[in-house]
This record gives structure tokens, C-alpha cells and sequence, in this order.
């Protein structure tokens, strides 16, 4: 990598004359970063340089040791850029180390040494609150886990360790996922499966836990300083381990760390482990203090329930310009094709389980609205999918975000949340499914 130190005496004649040709208002100088940041996943290792002004990026990959080198336009190096270096975590599964040097007196290169191959995707976003400028590089590995094979390599572990009694429930299953390709299909009207829990036969049921914003995004925040990003992780894991503890049923995170995943693909993940349920995980925010209790919503394909649905859609389908999505890489026509295609089925069974999920709530808190309600939630759009999104208290409500940090109520709301789920699944059994041979 070469290095070059900013030759400050060429710095100050270059400014003198841009001084003398423009006059003082229209000096050029360059962009002041505000702030770095580095949100390692599994899914992707993305690094955020937040700047006053709009920076400009080219990329190079480099092989043996693979590497991407970054050169970034129009900036000076200065500490806060350094801080990048020390913020590389040792189990970040992507990268390995950061350098950072002047490599000419308006470029400053940028070395990721990787762990892996990967496939960079680098971009701006423009300003939105809380952010000035960003360049963003997401670094996404080459090798993509298939996560429905995860999900079974993960089972088979556990039946492995499992006393005898737990592996004879779960053998049947198991062998229905591993023939991989599996179809819903209706089920014959007088061979419903009766219970996902109690029927040791049945196969394996999936349920897709959506812990809501994350990384870049932190969604609402508590008058305590409390993200909901944050508490909402810290609950899909308590009903993750609930879920997990049923013999025949399996739950699987969206995201399981603190870092973004746009909401097409929260959709799309979900899809791929042919989920059973969606239940999408959120905390309620309002501009004053005092709205409390929790809601669920429903998707709805003629318009909100209510202003209020209406406008919590549009504030948590904001989520992708907060979080920084590449609109280029994004892939239209996929979410257009599904967006397209008939919800009725999603919908009522939706209103099933958040009925449901409501029920229960209502036991171990307040709620804000007695219904479930409807708006036109992007996350909640998988067709064929029953779809739900909780908002489980008012973050912006004081006690509600003390009761929402505390590990107790957090665990009395992922139980009354798995009732709700267990609840819907005793009216309403999984679909068989058929393998495709
Ligand atoms: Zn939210």
C-alpha cells in the first residue's frame, strides 16, 4: 500500500491560489467526517463513514490475501478516520484488520484485510435524520450458508446431545426437511395435523422472528436513551428460546446481532426457510409521552385501518432510508412480482394470529387498541406467509421503556407472545407438506 504524507506547504499554495480565483465563499476544502462505524454480521460486514458532505469511492479487489482497497476522494486523513482501525472486532466473520493512509494529498486509501472472498457493494446515501452523509461499503461473503440447511445442521446437532427421549420426537421431521424441496399444500379436509406440539410425527414447524431495525437503524429511542433496535433483539431471543424448546418446532432469527437488513430481505429470508409464521418485533414511539400499550398489526390490501396504522406503516417502512439500502443493487421487479400477487388467505390468517398474540398481550401489560389493526406494512408482505408485526409497548412512554429494558416483563411478554403463537397453531395446524419428487 503506498502511503503518502500530505505535503502541507503544496496544501497551503493550492488553497492560496483556488482563494485568488474564487474568492473566499467558494474554497474548496475537504469533507469533514463526522463519524465511522462497523456492524460485523454474518450475513455482511458493513463499514459507514459518516461525512458533512458527499465523499466519493473506487474499489479495487485484490487476491492472496484477498483484500479490498478503498480510495475515498476528497478528504484529508484525520483521527476520526483511524478510528476505524481499532473498531475491527477479532470475531467479525468478514474482516480481519483496517489500514488508512494519505495516498495523495486529496485521496485517502482504505485497506480491508478479509477473513473470506467477498463481493463488495459500495455507495452514498443522502442525508436523512439522524445522518449527514454516508458512504457505505458492504462487504458481503462470496460463500452464502443456505440458512433452511443451517436450520436443520443446527436441529441435527441438538438431537445429537438431546437425551433418547427427544430424538425419537424429532427423527420424523427432520427426515420431511432434509428431502429439501418442500411445498405448502391444502391440506385433505380429514387429515389436519391436530398440533404442531403434540403430534410426535408431525414435521418440522418454522417460525421466522423478525427483530425489527437494527445497525445503522436504531428505530424509535426511549426518553432513557433506550433503542429500540436494542430491546427488540433481546425479546426475539426470549421467544426464540421458547420456540426452540417445543420438540417439533424451530425458530429463526432475521437477524441476530445488532446490524441492518433491508425489509424486502427480512421477507425473502424468511421465504427461503419456508417459515411457517412471521412475527415481526417492534416498540411503539409517539412525540409525547403519554401513548401507551402494545399493538399488532396486519397487513391490508384496501387501505389503513386508521390514520394511526396508516402512519406507523409509513414510519416503519422508513426503515430502509434510515438503515441505507443500495437502491441500485435493489431488486425491483422480485418485490414488485410479490406485492402483486393475492394476500386474502396471508391476511385472514394473519388477523387469526394476531388476534391471537392480542389475547395475550392483554394479560401482561396495557394495550393501545383493542383490534388488530391494518396498514400496509412492506415487511408483512410475503403472500404466503401469516404475517403479523407486535408493537410491544411505547419506547417513548417512561415506564414502558423501563418495563421494556427489564429482563422480567421482557420474558412475561415473550411468554404471552408464545401463547399467542401456540394459541393460533391449536385452531389453525400447520399445512402438510409435500416433498417435490
Ligand atoms: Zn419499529
Amino acid at each position: 500500500m503506498k502511503i503518502g504524507q500530505p505535503s502541507s506547504r503544496r496544501g497551503i499554495l493550492k488553497l492560496g491560489s483556488v482563494v485568488l480565483l474564487l474568492g473566499v465563499q467558494q474554497i474548496a476544502r475537504g469533507a469533514d467526517i463526522l463519524a465511522v462505524r462497523l456492524w460485523p454480521s454474518k450475513d455482511y460486514t458493513r463499514v459507514t463513514i459518516e461525512s458533512d458532505r458527499e465523499i466519493k469511492a473506487r474499489q479495487f479487489l485484490l487476491a492472496d490475501p484477498p483484500r479490498v482497497a478503498i480510495d475515498i476522494e476528497g478528504i484529508q486523513l484525520m483521527p476520526a478516520l483511524r478510528e476505524l482501525i481499532a473498531k475491527v472486532r477479532p470475531e467479525d466473520p468478514n474482516i480481519s484488520g483496517i489500514r488508512v493512509g494519505q495516498n495523495s494529498p486529496s485521496v485517502v486509501r482504505l485497506v480491508i484485510d478479509l477473513k473470506q472472498a467477498v463481493q463488495p457493494q459500495v455507495f452514498t446515501l443522502a442525508p436523512v435524520a439522524p445522518y449527514q452523509h454516508r458512504l457505505v461499503f458492504d462487504l458481503y461473503p462470496q460463500k452464502i450458508l443456505d440458512p433452511l440447511e443451517s436450520l436443520i445442521a443446527d436441529r441435527l446437532k441438538e438431537e445429537q446431545t438431546a437425551p433418547p427421549q427427544a430424538k425419537v420426537a424429532l427423527a420424523d421431521p427432520l427426515g420431511d426437511l432434509i428431502a429439501g424441496q418442500v411445498h405448502r399444500t391444502e391440506p385433505p379436509k380429514n387429515n389436519v395435523i391436530p398440533s404442531p406440539v403434540k403430534d410426535k410425527t408431525d414435521r418440522l414447524v418454522i417460525v421466522a422472528i423478525d427483530p425489527g431495525h437494527g445497525g445503522e437503524d436504531p428505530g424509535a429511542s426511549g426518553p432513557g436513551g433506550t433503542l429500540e433496535k436494542d430491546v427488540v433483539l433481546q425479546i426475539a431471543l426470549l421467544l426464540q428460546d421458547r420456540i426452540n424448546k417445543q420438540p417439533n418446532m424451530r425458530a429463526y432469527l432475521t437477524r441476530d446481532a445488532d446490524f441492518f437488513v433491508p425489509l424486502n430481505v427480512r421477507v425473502q429470508k424468511a421465504r427461503r426457510v419456508q417459515a411457517d409464521l412471521f412475527i415481526s418485533i417492534h416498540a411503539d414511539a409517539f412525540f409525547t409521552a403519554r401513548p401507551q400499550g402494545a399493538s399488532v398489526f396486519v397487513l391490508s390490501d384496501r387501505g389503513a385501518s386508521s390514520s394511526s396504522a396508516r402512519w406507523l406503516a409509513n414510519k416503519e417502512n422508513s426503515s430502509d432510508m434510515v438503515g441505507g439500502i443500495n437502491i441500485k443493487a435493489k431488486d425491483e421487479h422480485v418485490l414488485k412480482a410479490m406485492l402483486d400477487m393475492s394476500t386474502t388467505a396471508q391476511i385472514n390468517d394473519s388477523l387469526k394470529l394476531g388476534g391471537a398474540m392480542l389475547g395475550e398481550m392483554g394479560n401482561v401489560g396495557k394495550l393501545h387498541k383493542p383490534r388488530v389493526e391494518q396498514a400496509s406494512f412492506a415487511v408483512l408482505k410475503a403472500p404466503d406467509i401469516p404475517s403479523v408485526l407486535v408493537e410491544t409497548a411505547f419506547i417513548s412512554n417512561p415506564d414502558e421503556e423501563a418495563r421494556l429494558r427489564n429482563p422480567s416483563y421482557q420474558a412475561k411478554l415473550s411468554d404471552a407472545l408464545m401463547r399467542g403463537i401456540m394459541g393460533y397453531f391449536a385452531k389453525n395446524p400447520p399445512l402438510a407438506r409435500n416433498r417435490a419428487l
